[in-house]
């Protein structure tokens, strides 16, 4: 079930949670007093913790700061503060995936003199990674979503350290991560910590994302990537791929292969098909999204964000920012309608997941990509014949078996 990188010795195959229910949160990892984790890639594509029998001392750390174990409890507001929401500054909203909000909160904090922690491509080893950054320079590259795990090295670690000395913190991540970090930051180092979490669809596989890569830059080399392009504005949003001879990849995402497994269900990590974060209340104290069911009157292909409020810290930010941002309020029950996953973890997997998962697991791409293809046609053609504009093949499969 691992993919051992062959150099390792002496790590046995015991994990903190089960495979299935891992999330690849890293919380173990930072806390291990031993350093007696590693993080390595499953068959499958995810990060899972591996022990190392001869340096474990069987403390149970892991244990308790794991997520899945024991889930942090923290002061939230039952009923979130909900708005429809964008950036005035139009330049940063059409840089985000959605509103541009994540920017305009996290230049509060570098404003106050702190670090904020987010995601940005490692270009080298193509994957998504936590960094920190105290640059608005170093803010541009955390904008847009990047569905693939992300690394998240030492970053918890690191929070605890600025925030020791004072330095205020935001943490923007998945809403594991989010959890994993308050199970990491003691309770008395948290008055200067500011948590985003994204609504979250779940995280595609590391191993997928590298296959998919292979196969549309064809031997060119990538030097950058963009999962939200916004050139046919944010509802056609695409993929933008550019390579080293001066070319680019460019798809709009119903016709992309990345996006055709993703928002299938059909790369996820296990644990997202039930996860147990995606619900109200959020433990960030944000929680930020598209608001893909936006009424007529706010629309706007720029890009229109949902803003939960969770806390007061969460409350505390905002209030800094509000000039810089417009705000709607709207009702959650509305949010929720076209966006249920801010409530509901549990998401159906496609019984064709299974095969996927073998044929990434074997490195068969050709085979991989000549199944999706083969899926996506007969899902567009019984779009066409049902009368379904899109369809997931979630939606199919009940029609198809009712
Ligand atoms: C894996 C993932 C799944 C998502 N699923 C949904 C969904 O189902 N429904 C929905 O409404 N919105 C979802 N979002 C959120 C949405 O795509 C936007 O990120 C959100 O609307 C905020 O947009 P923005 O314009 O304010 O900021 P942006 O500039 O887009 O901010 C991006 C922020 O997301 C964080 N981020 C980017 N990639 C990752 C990653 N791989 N892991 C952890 N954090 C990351 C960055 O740290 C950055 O802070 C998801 C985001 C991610 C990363
Ligand atoms: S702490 Fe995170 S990475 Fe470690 S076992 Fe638990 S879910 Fe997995
Ligand atoms: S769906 Fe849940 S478990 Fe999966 S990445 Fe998102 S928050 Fe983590």
């Amino acid at each position: 079930m691992i993919m051992s990188r062959g150099t390792v010795r002496n790590i046995n195959v015991r994990i903190t949670v089960n495979n299935f229910k891992c999330a690849g949160c890293f919380a173990c990892y930072n806390a291990c007093p031993y350093n007696a984790i590693e993080m390595l890639l499953s068959e499958e594509g995810f990060y899972i913790p591996i022990i190392d029998d001869e340096k474990c001392r069987n403390c149970n750390v892991c244990k308790e700061v794991c997520p899945i174990i024991s889930p942090p409890s923290l002061e939230r507001y039952l009923k979130p503060t909900t708005y429809a929401c964008w950036s005035k500054d139009k330049e940063v909203r059409i840089a985000s995936s959605s509103g541009g909000v994540f920017s305009e909160l996290a230049q509060a904090v570098l404003k106050m003199g702190g670090t904020v922690y987010g995601v940005v491509w490692d270009i080298n080893e193509l994957k998504p990674v936590h960094v920190g950054a105290s640059t608005i320079d170093m803010l541009k590259e955390m904008r847009g979503s990047k569905y693939v795990q992300s690394y998240i090295g030492k970053s918890y670690k690191q929070v605890v350290e600025y925030l020791k000395q004072g330095t205020p913190v935001m943490f923007s991540g998945t809403p594991c991560q989010v959890s994993a970090l308050y199970n990491i930051v003691p309770p008395k180092f948290r008055h200067r910590l500011y948590t985003v979490n994204v609504v979250c669809h779940g995280v595609a596989s590391i191993k997928f994302f590298k296959m998919y890569l292979k196969y549309v830059a064809k031997n060119k080399k990538v030097i950058s990537i963009n999962m939200r392009d916004k050139s046919h504005g944010w509802t056609k949003f695409g993929v933008r791929i550019k390579f080293d001879n001066g070319t680019a990849y460019i798809s709009f995402h119903r016709e992309d292969m990345f996006f055709f497994g993703y928002l299938n269900n059909l790369v996820l990590n296990n644990i997202c098909y039930e996860c147990p974060f995606s619900r109200i209340p959020a433990l960030g104290d944000i929680t930020l999204g598209d608001f893909w069911g936006v009424p007529k009157g706010l629309y706007d292909e720029s890009g229109v964000s949902i803003m939960l409020i969770n806390s007061e810290k969460g409350k505390e930010l905002v209030e800094l920012v509000k000039d810089r941002l417009t705000l709607v309020s709207v009702s959650l029950e509305d949010i929720v309608k076209t966006n249920p996953r801010i409530i509901i973890g549990s998401i159906g997997k496609p019984i064709e997941r299974e095969h996927i998962m073998k044929l990434i697991s074997e490195n068969r791409s050709r085979d991989l990509f000549k199944l999706l293809k083969w899926l996506k046609f007969r899902n567009d053609l019984l779009s066409i014949i049902i009368g379904y504009p899109s369809i997931t093949l979630r939606k199919l499969q009940k029609i198809l078996r009712p």
